[in-house]
Formats: C-alpha cells, sequence, structure tokens
C-alpha cells in the first residue's frame, strides 16, 4: 500500500471512529509517528497530506530533519508541524526547543524550566503537553495524575510554552477496550483541570492498535506509526 492509500484508509478509519460519537473528522489530529520510518515513506506521508509528523529521538533529529526538510521542499509540500514525543532527557531540552514545533513529554518541572530557557533563548513558543503515567508503572515516562496540578502552577513562570494539553502512554494490549478506562482517566482528569486552565484542550492518546477506541474516549492527536508506515525497520 502507497503511503497516500494507507492515510486515506486511515483517515476512513478516523471518520467512522469520530461518527460514532456525533465528533467531527476535524477534530481529531492524525500524528505520523516517524521512528524507524526510512525518509523516502515519511516524504510522500506528507506529499499525501500528512501535516503533523512525530520524531522519539532528538539524537538523531537535528540531521534527520534537516533531510526531511530538503526532501520535502523539493517536493513543494508545505512543511509539516513536528512532534517530539519522546522520552526527553534534560540534556536534550536544547535540541528538542529549538526543532520541535510541540513537545508531547513534559513530566517534571525541572524539564519546563530547561524547555521555557531553551525556547527563549531561540526566540520560539513551544506547545506543549503534559505526559501522565496513567497506569502507574514505575518504570515509565509521566507525571503521576497528582503532579500535574503541581506542574500546570509551575507553567505560570514559562511564558515560552503554551502548555496545551495532557498525553499518555497505556500500556499496550491486544485488546483496545483494555486501553478505554486510561483513556477515560485522562479525559476526566483534563476536565476537572480546565476550569483553572482553559487552555488545556488537547488530549494526545491513541496509537495504531487502540486509536477509534482513544477518539470515541475523547482524543484530539492521535500518534500513529505502524498503521500508517508498516512495521518499523528499527525503533
Ligand atoms: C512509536 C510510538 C507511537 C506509534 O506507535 P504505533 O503502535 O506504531 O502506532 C505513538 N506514540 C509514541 C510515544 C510512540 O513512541
Amino acid at each position: 500500500m502507497s503511503e497516500a492509500e494507507a492515510l486515506a484508509a486511515l483517515r476512513a478509519r478516523v471518520r467512522a471512529a469520530a461518527a460514532r460519537v456525533n465528533r467531527t473528522p476535524e477534530s481529531v489530529t492524525l500524528l505520523g509517528v516517524a521512528k524507524g520510518v526510512p525518509s523516502p515513506r515519511v516524504v510522500a506521508a506528507v506529499r499525501a497530506g500528512l501535516a503533523d509528523v512525530a520524531e522519539n529521538y532528538a539524537q538523531e533529529a537535528a540531521t534527520r530533519r534537516a533531510e526531511l526538510a530538503k526532501r520535502i521542499a523539493e517536493t513543494g509540500a508545505a512543511p509539516p508541524r513536528w512532534h517530539f514525543v519522546g522520552r526527553l532527557q534534560r540534556n536534550k531540552a536544547r535540541a528538542v526547543a529549538q526543532l520541535f514545533d510541540a513537545v508531547h513529554t513534559l513530566d517534571r518541572p525541572e524539564l519546563g524550566h530547561d524547555l521555557e530557557r531553551h525556547a527563549a533563548a531561540a526566540g520560539r513558543t513551544l506547545d506543549v503537553l503534559i505526559q501522565v503515567n496513567t497506569s502507574g508503572e514505575a518504570q515509565k515516562g509521566g507525571a503521576a495524575p497528582e503532579r500535574v496540578h503541581g506542574l500546570l502552577a509551575a507553567s505560570a513562570a514559562w511564558p515560552h510554552l503554551r502548555i496545551a494539553g495532557l498525553m499518555a502512554i497505556p500500556a499496550a494490549s491486544d485488546d483496545p477496550e483494555r486501553t478505554r478506562p486510561a483513556f477515560a482517566m485522562l479525559r476526566a482528569l483534563r476536565d476537572s483541570l480546565r476550569g483553572n486552565h482553559p487552555a488545556l484542550v488537547e488530549l494526545s492518546i491513541g496509537m495504531s492498535s487502540d486509536f477509534e477506541v482513544a477518539i470515541e474516549e475523547g482524543a484530539t492527536i492521535i500518534r500513529v506509526g505502524t498503521a500508517l508506515f508498516g512495521a518499523r525497520e528499527s525503533t
């Protein structure tokens, strides 16, 4: 299947899932996760209309970005918005603040301070989502749900970060219904915080195996890798 065909098939599934809960397909941003995907396929997807592309690795982002940007420009396609969805180390905050338009994985105040400092130095404003650890697994990234309020309070000191919503990576499962409670929990958390933080609108939830359930639970951004690009060559 070509990237254009895969994108069309995905969009049809997004439309159907959105229709089931009386949402418009435009209320869901399809984010293509490009980790392990050869550049020509990412370029083909952007040419076919993919407007948002995500990377996981800050380390390789600079060279990869330059190469992709050049190839995309050669096709005449509009450049996509670049999202960072990987685990973020403090020593990579500078590269991420310089290279990405949106960061989905803010989970501690130190990282917010670093991103703010580097975004300010670069003269940029980043869209930032707070990653929440919905499963309580200690080895996973993400702030514990009870810490999100504190992070939001700290964000008042970060004028170059627009805290736009919440993100989660629930434990993967063969049965998408099993991730539904985690999605619902994140949505309830966002709704409970929204009174004091009206800018908190985005819910970045749902991947290839469960994005339809995520849309039913209110996802505004779905992060799709394999269902768009096929099996990864490497991660
Ligand atoms: C790889 C990855 C995805 C996409 O995973 P698929 O199952 O291939 O759709 C989404 N989000 C994050 C954070 C990822 O690392």
